[in-house]
């Protein structure tokens, strides 16, 4: 198969790999029906996180089941599934917890930008939909495999809940399925802080009531003006940088949370600056294979569109493209199609 490969700092290429086989027992292979571009992968590819070598990209991931281990159970060869970008035996402490990214079998899925995928621990990674999905349920559906679970999770964290009010920092894909999750969550009040028109515009769509195009030290006082001077009840931090986390917990008001979901790069909280704030943090990679059950439910019977955040489609073989394309942030999310 050709599949995608990252060499180092803007060098994406689509070439000869082998296909990918069962390795152990509890493996499946999958056939990808769509994958795509994360924000999270563009950290790898402006050079800001380092590979020792060419890797194999992508994480996120849906598709009909081609073949199983002999140890998997539950998920069957034809099915339609979607799975977390870590893999998880779902029986652990942790998994029984709810963080099946903390899975103490966890595997990064890796290598997802490619015609078919080997997904360790099938039975507790991957959730199978009802029936094979119609194809304009397919980017809403792949939206699950991480950018919908992270925004859900990242307005779980912030502890949002009916009539509170919420301030989502990022306009990336995370940060406006954040506001359609604070939304879902019956957050009174969603503000979202963004400075481009296009995503000003789908923020609303999902939810947003206000927008705030002022950032850093500005923003924090645009949401103090904003909610009387008190702050808000929730921030979801979709970024990862010292600014946004500054900003998120500065527009918190005492008792409020944070939930953040931008992986950081070079963030330093003060510890004493911190305790005064009265502020809870909870953050990390998404729990995404908590939610599957749950937000499979809301896609299929079409209560949620996450996968309008996919504002290109290109296909699979063009998937240099797709970089270049959010690295500039011409477009949201790209969607590739194998
Ligand atoms: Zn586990």
């Amino acid at each position: 198969m050709k599949a995608t490969v990252i060499y180092g700092p803007r060098d994406v290429r689509f070439e000869e790999r082998e296909d990918p086989k069962i390795i152990k027992p509890t493996d499946a292979i999958i056939r990808t029906s769509a994958t795509c571009v994360c924000g999270s992968d563009l950290w790898t590819y402006r050079g800001i996180q380092r590979i020792a070598e060419p890797t194999p990209f992508g994480h996120e991931y849906c598709g009909i089941v081609e073949e199983v281990g002999s140890e998997v159970k539950s998920i069957k060869p034809g099915e339609f599934v979607i799975g977390s970008f870590f893999s998880s035996d779902n029986t652990c402490p942790h998994c029984h917890a709810g963080y099946q990214s903390s899975c103490v079998q966890k595997e990064l899925v890796i290598g997802a930008q490619a015609p078919f995928l080997r997904v360790p621990l099938a039975d507790g990674t991957l959730v199978a939909t009802p029936d094979i999905p119609p194809d304009d349920l397919i980017p809403s559906l792949l939206t699950l495999s991480d950018v919908m679970g992270t925004g859900w999770f990242a307005a779980q964290a912030a502890n949002v809940r009916p009539g509170s009010t919420a301030v989502v920092v990022g306009d990336g894909a995370v940060g406006l399925l954040g506001v359609l999750s604070a939304n879902q969550m019956g957050a009174g009040r969603i503000i979202a802080m963004s400075r481009h028109e296009s995503r000003q515009k789908l923020a609303r769509e999902f939810g947003a009531t206000d927008i705030v195009s002022e950032r850093g030290d500005e923003g924090v006082a645009r949401i103090k003006e904003l909610t009387k001077g008190v702050g808000a009840d929730s921030l979801l931090e979709c970024v990862g940088t010292q600014e946004s986390m500054m900003q998120a917990i500065g527009s918190t008001r005492p008792g409020g949370a944070v939930g953040f979901v931008g992986v950081p790069h070079g963030v330093q909280i003060k510890g004493e600056e911190l305790f005064r704030t009265h502020v809870r943090l909870q953050g990390g990679p998404a729990p995404v294979r908590r939610y599957l059950p749950e937000l499979i439910d809301l896609v299929w019977k079409r209560k949620i569109n996450p996968g309008k955040v996919f504002d290109l489609t290109i296909p699979l073989n063009k998937v240099s493209e797709g970089y270049r394309a959010m690295d500039e942030r011409r477009a949201i999310k790209a969607l590739l199609i194998p």
